[in-house]
């Protein structure tokens, strides 16, 4: 029998299932508007993730919670741009994100301190936190979604809470959409991916000395990523199909690719492995629907693209930053809850679409630089009013200004003017 927690309040306007990026951005920014949250994670934070490069489309959400200038405090790598060995001619070639726009940087940091960041605004916001705290199941009265069933680590007792809107931010868990959706996989980019950390490693020189290296070869690519004290995250991906056929180990192809690479294999001849191997395999994919009755999916839970350009986490924050604005109109007009969040999954589809097709027409390495410029053009910028370089990067650093994803609005439903400012 389901049991409130002793001390915990069992009402909120919303429940985030999911303390990752985008669950703590959202619930962080309804907070701030005034809004009774709970986020319930199973894990403990700090946690461990992957995904440590960022892009300055995170600056903005991460601007709304007021939290860009911990960030320095922290002492995370400030990422200024990239290096590629991509293309047809193997020859390297840097963008720098200052050319594309609004933030002339991102970060590179440890997840584990960058996603406890996030987690500790949106208390000090007012959310309300919950840790080791596992969901189980939605709890469902006539349709609707309208609140979830909960245990605490080590303790046998489901707790149930409820709430005027669940959101599923349990990344790629997918709590909800993998109950109430069928998923459609990416098949150009089932891919796999082996990573390990290095400390003592040689830095790119100069002014590309905290870009994140990308180094595509016959079969796949490698990302290098320097993180704090010298430390360097280094991830081999390739197609899922090439593994299965392989009879190497996944250390053994990457050891073996390391050795065919020229730039990163320079960068660790005097390095030493710092840290285990992990992997992980087949993550595209998009949801087929984002929303139901009373609940709504942001953050890998809704879809993911692929690691290359590193654009999970900036999307995952991106949109919970518009969804905390939409939530925030459905808790005051229950009524437009349907059209609103049609509204939400329409533009946020598109905008996941558009990226997944870049990366996806990226990954063709027969071309050469100025092909993936103009690339980038035709998205972004088909009436060429910039450089195709500028509009290149305006693509990759994940701000297309003019998206409506980033330009919602929902007047016409609530009938007066909304305050989509944080
Ligand atoms: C190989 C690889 C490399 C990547 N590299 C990058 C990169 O360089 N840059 C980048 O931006 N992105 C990268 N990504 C993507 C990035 O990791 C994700 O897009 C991002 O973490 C999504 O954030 P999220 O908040 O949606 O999900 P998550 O960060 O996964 O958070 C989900 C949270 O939900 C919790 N949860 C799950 N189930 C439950 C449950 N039942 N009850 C309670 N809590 C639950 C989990 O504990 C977790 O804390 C990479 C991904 C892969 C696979």
């Amino acid at each position: 029998m389901p049991s409130t927690l002793f001390g915990v309040p069992d009402e909120f306007d919303v429940i985030v299932i999911g303390a990752g990026p985008a669950g703590a951005t959202t619930a962080g920014l309804l907070a701030k508007r005034g809004h009774r949250v709970l986020v319930l994670d199973r894990e403990r934070f700090p946690r461990y993730h992957v995904g440590e490069s960022l892009i300055p489309a995170f600056m903005r959400p991460m601007a709304e919670l007021g939290i860009t200038d911990r960030m320095d405090a922290r002492g995370f790598e400030r990422k200024y741009g990239g290096t590629l060995v991509w293309g047809n001619e193997q020859v390297p070639w840097n963008f720098s994100f200052i050319e594309g726009g609004a933030y002339e940087y991102a970060f590179h940091t440890r997840r584990a301190d960058m996603d406890s960041l996030i987690l500790d605004r949106a208390r000090e916001l007012g959310a309300f936190v919950l840790e080791d705290a596992t969901v189980k199941e939605p709890v469902e009265e006539d349709g609707r979604v309208t609140g979830v069933r909960f245990t605490l680590r080590g303790v046998d007792t489901q707790h149930e809470a409820r709430a005027k809107l669940v959101v599923d931010a349990s990344g790629q868990s997918r709590l909800l959409s993998r109950r109430y959706s069928e998923v459609t996989w990416h098949e150009e980019l089932r891919n796999v991916a082996v990573w390990t950390y290095f400390d003592n490693c040689e830095r790119l020189p100069g002014d590309e000395y905290t870009n994140i290296l990308i180094e595509g070869l016959d079969e796949g690519w490698f990302w290098a990523i320097p993180l704090d004290k010298g430390t360097i995250s280094v991830g081999y991906v390739t197609r899922s199909s090439h593994v299965s056929k392989d009879g190497r180990s996944l250390q053994e192809i990457f050891a073996d690719e390391v050795a065919k690479s020229t730039k990163l294999k320079k960068m660790l001849a005097p390095a030493n492995q710092a840290a285990g191997w992990r992997s992980a395999r087949d993550w595209s994919y998009t949801s087929e629907t984002f929303y139901g009755n009373g609940w709504v999916c942001v953050g890998d839970s809704a879809a993911f693209v692929d690691p290359l350009f590193s654009t999970g986490v900036a999307l995952a924050t991106l949109a919970g930053s518009v969804l905390s604005k939409i939530a925030d109109q459905i808790v005051k007009h229950p009524e437009i809850e349907g059209q609103a969040l049609k509204r939400y999954a329409t533009a946020y589809r598109g905008f996941f679409d558009e990226i997944r097709s870049f990366v996806e027409r990226f990954y063709d390495r027969t071309k050469y630089k100025e092909f993936y410029y103009s690339l980038a053009q035709e998205m972004v910028d088909p009436e060429r009013t910039r450089e195709p370089s500028a509009d290149f990067v305006q693509l990759i650093s994940g701000l297309s200004g003019k998206h409506p994803m980033l330009n919602l609005d929902l007047s016409d439903l609530v009938g007066d003017s909304v305050d989509f400012k944080a």
